[in-house]
């Protein structure tokens, strides 16, 4: 298989990357409903993000754009 990857973006959700040794973690939250997105880097950062279940949180003040109304 020779297909390249193909990069279609962050899937929504929380998503850590980089936790090998000598990597910088990363971690990515995205809002499947209203598309924000927030991403965090450093191990200590990253472990207070996770800690804080951005999901949780971000659904208190999730806000979607509303479908725009005919009219
Ligand atoms: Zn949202």
């Amino acid at each position: 298989m020779t297909e390249p990857t193909v990069i279609t973006g962050i899937r929504p959700g929380l998503h850590v990357h980089g936790l090998d040794r000598g990597e910088t973690p990363t971690a990515d939250y995205l809002c499947g409903s209203c598309g924000a997105h927030k991403r965090v880097t450093g191990r200590t950062e990253v472990a207070a993000f996770t800690a804080t279940n951005p999901a949780t949180d971000h659904a208190q003040r999730c806000n979607p754009e509303p479908a725009p109304a005919a009219g």
